[in-house]
């Protein structure tokens, strides 16, 4: 699956570059607006990226005297996503008027940006110029270090701001985080998988892999828009439209809940686990100050691994979930102090960690103690661990070193303490 980020980096830019990008950001914004204003002439708004190209771009290109091609087609898309929102909030009864560009910016791709390790090359309106990245001096847990200068994260393209005097980066970056199948092979049968849920992170589990609530969070946010306009209209027709995009909307956060079970359960199948631990969601909104959307989606998504997980004669299990957040995972120190944010540090023994893969990892061995003593014929019982992306590059401690003691350890440290 793909873990997607976008990391702030402010640019060093001096005083003629800072010209020629002021230049190319009112550049950018008029082009976007031309093709909004082209595609609003006719009786119908044109919302198709392909016609808006073949009618706008070369009145473009001569218009701003040969703009880079690549910042105009991008323009263009702009334009496109505006009109395709403004023609979708009217079919939901909404008002919208003709979309306008006021806010500075220029979306780049990596056609018309190149990415160095500590400096952009951007196009303008006049060539290309080189900016240095301003960074922040620690090197370890900042976004930068774990998603812009990791390996293991693929820039996709950026937006350049402008805001209160600074040139401002929103650099994109995605990986694809997979278990290490090299790793498996190395732990027995009869393994558990714990699985964080939260708000940030929508599912962690104990293998590392993270399935981000950005798409969630995006869709919520959109039907919470679309319902609050209507629900100002007040009229009877608003009422049933707020009715249909209710349900068009939870047939989308399904879809997404299905794919994320269907993965959930899969990484359980790959990993020989015979149990997927969840903890107890009764109270998660408390804990987590998750929105009833949020409470909403776990449920479902409980519902949907559970009875996936069954079809392999897998079981699925809540754990009491107390302090899983605050506990360490490696030697059992509980502080409310180990957690900061996304960042686990324990105070006590230095483990480092995501905060959620770490509360994945609590989250089966609190299984694994609860079950201790029980069941299974005597097979030897582990949280399956691996050695997750997140934590080989992110500054974190490695968990490779984890695996390698293997299912064993990992119990008998727990019975321990
Ligand atoms: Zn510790």
């Amino acid at each position: 699956m793909d873990v997607r980020r976008t990391v702030p980096v402010a640019l060093d830019v001096d005083s003629a570059d800072a010209a020629l990008l002021t230049d190319t950001v009112d550049t950018f914004l008029w082009s976007a607006q031309y093709v909004v204003d082209h595609a609003f002439q006719g009786e119908y708004v044109t919302t198709s990226k392909t016609t808006l190209d073949d009618e706008t771009y070369d009145d473009v290109r001569e218009a701003t005297d040969g703009f880079n091609g690549g910042l105009v087609q991008a323009a263009r898309n702009k334009a496109a996503e505006a009109c395709k929102s403004a023609v979708a909030r009217w079919k939901n009864g909404k008002k919208a008027s003709k979309p306008t560009f006021t806010s500075p910016h220029v979306v780049y791709d990596k056609r018309t940006a190149t990415f160095h390790d500590d400096s952009v090359s951007l196009a303008t309106t006049d060539g290309r110029i080189e900016a240095d990245y301003v960074l922040p001096d620690e090197d370890s847990n900042t976004p930068h270090s774990e998603y812009l200068f990791s390996d293991e994260y693929e820039i996709t393209g950026a937006e350049l701001h402008y805001r209160d005097g600074d040139w401002v980066l929103h650099i994109h970056c995605k990986t694809d985080v997979e278990s290490d199948t090299s790793e498996q092979a190395t732990t027995e049968n009869g393994t558990v998988l714990g699985v964080d849920l939260g708000v940030n992170t929508l599912a962690v589990t104990s293998t590392g892999t993270f399935w981000t609530g950005d798409e969630f969070d995006h869709w919520r946010r959109e039907y919470e828009k679309r319902r609050g306009s209507l629900q100002q209209c007040g009229t009877r027709w608003a009422h049933q439209n707020i009715q249909s995009v209710g349900r068009k909307e939870d047939g989308r956060f399904k879809l997404m809940l299905h794919r994320i079970s269907n993965e959930l359960v899969a990484k359980a199948r790959e990993n020989g686990c015979s149990v997927i631990a969840f903890e107890d969601l009764t109270d998660i909104r408390k804990r987590t100050g998750a929105s009833w959307g949020h409470k909403w989606a776990f449920d479902r998504l409980y519902d949907y691994v559970e009875y996936k997980a069954e079809e392999y004669g897998i079981n699925v299990e809540q754990v009491a979930p107390e302090n899983t957040s605050r506990r360490c995972s490696h030697c059992g120190f509980t502080h409310p102090d180990n957690r900061e944010d996304e960042v686990f540090e324990c105070l006590k023994c230095g483990y480092e960690n995501h905060a959620d893969f770490n509360a994945a990892k609590n989250i089966g061995l609190r299984y694994l103690r609860r079950n201790q003593t029980g069941g299974y014929g005597g097979a030897l019982l582990g949280v399956r661990l691996n050695s997750g992306m997140m934590t080989v590059n992110g500054g974190y401690s490695p968990a490779s070193s984890e695996v390698r003691t293997g299912v064993h350890a990992e119990s008998h440290r727990f019975s321990g303490g």
